[in-house]
């Protein structure tokens, strides 16, 4: 925060920029203790096999229901998180308690956690999510590990070396948001991943032949170097169509279901004829 104050300081600092600073200062102090005082908690977005429409995963996804603010958007206190680094306790809070309610679902399909690159860096990352699978009983196989590269990427071999560790002890790991910001065609040659995450900002605006062609590349590519792809952002059924067309494998989005509860998760996946989202 305070590296974005110096930041914000170079040019001329406005009364906007101060009551942006303000509530990022609120913010980041709530958040240590909303980790303490259950205001965190996890939703689940269904994941479902594009030919069957059958249900395979759900992707976890943090809620916070500040006191006086109201709901606050992951996309806001995350990035703050990571840097101040609190994203270390929370990326573990939020394993633990994944694989935990993933250990109860009535059905065993996979959960995916997005991990922060930052998690990466500061922590022993193996033995923390060895830890979770242990002390849940969530078999490995049922564990997905989301990971979005960044700037944040100091050392881009120690990434390299923790995804071979966490790849060993038997977890899927998938690429998140690939595409957008620094994810490479590189990663294909150098990283052990199971699945492409292809970001929704391919899979939602399709305006042109041009975006219509990236998108089947993208699948193209990932399956010729055998890769299972998962398209986030799936919000009807054109798009569902197409990309069952074009070849991948998986979708996730609004189309199928809105982020939900565990306890709605669960409802879902007891009633079998139900788990067959759309069809
Ligand atoms: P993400 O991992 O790319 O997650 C997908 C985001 O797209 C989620 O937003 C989800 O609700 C939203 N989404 C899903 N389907 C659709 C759709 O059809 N249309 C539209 N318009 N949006 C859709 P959310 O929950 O606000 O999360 C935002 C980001 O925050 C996530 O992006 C992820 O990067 C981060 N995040 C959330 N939870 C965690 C967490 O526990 N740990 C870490 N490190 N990051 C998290
Ligand atoms: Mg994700
Ligand atoms: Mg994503
Ligand atoms: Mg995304």
């Amino acid at each position: 925060i305070q590296a974005r104050a110096d930041r914000l300081q170079t040019r001329s600092f406005s009364p906007a920029d101060q009551s942006i600073l303000d509530r990022q200062r609120q913010l980041d102090r709530d958040l240590r203790r909303a980790l303490g005082r259950n205001q965190l908690r996890l939703n689940f977005q269904p994941q479902v096999d594009l030919k069957s429409r059958n249900v395979i995963g759900a992707e976890a996804l943090m809620r916070w229901d500040h006191p006086e603010l109201g709901p606050v958007s992951p996309a806001e206190f995350i990035p703050l998180a990571e840097e101040t680094g609190l994203i270390v306790d929370l990326g573990r809070w939020i394993l633990f308690e994944a694989c935990q309610q993933a250990a109860a679902w009535p059905s065993p399909i996979t959960v995916a956690v997005n991990v922060s690159p930052i998690q990466f860096q500061h922590v022993d990352l193996a033995a923390t999510v060895a830890n979770a699978l242990r002390s849940s009983g969530l078999p490995a196989s049922r564990l997905e590990l989301e990971i979005t590269e960044s700037s944040r990427v100091t050392d881009p071999g120690r990434v390299h070396a923790v995804m071979w560790q966490l790849r060993d002890l038997g977890v899927r790991l998938a690429i998140d948001d690939f595409g957008t910001g620094y994810s490479s065609l590189s990663y294909f040659r150098d990283l052990p991943f199971d699945l492409v995450k292809i970001d929704q900002s391919f899979v939602r605006d399709r305006t042109s032949a041009e975006d219509h062609r990236l998108l089947a590349a993208i699948i193209e590519l990932s399956s010729k170097m055998d890769k299972h792809t998962i398209a986030e952002g799936v919000e009807d059924e054109p798009t569902a169509r197409l990309l069952t067309e074009m070849g991948c494998t998986y979708g996730q989005g609004y189309y199928f279901s809105r982020p939900i509860s565990g306890e709605n998760l669960c409802k879902l996946l007891s009633q079998p004829h139900r788990q067959q989202l759309i069809s």
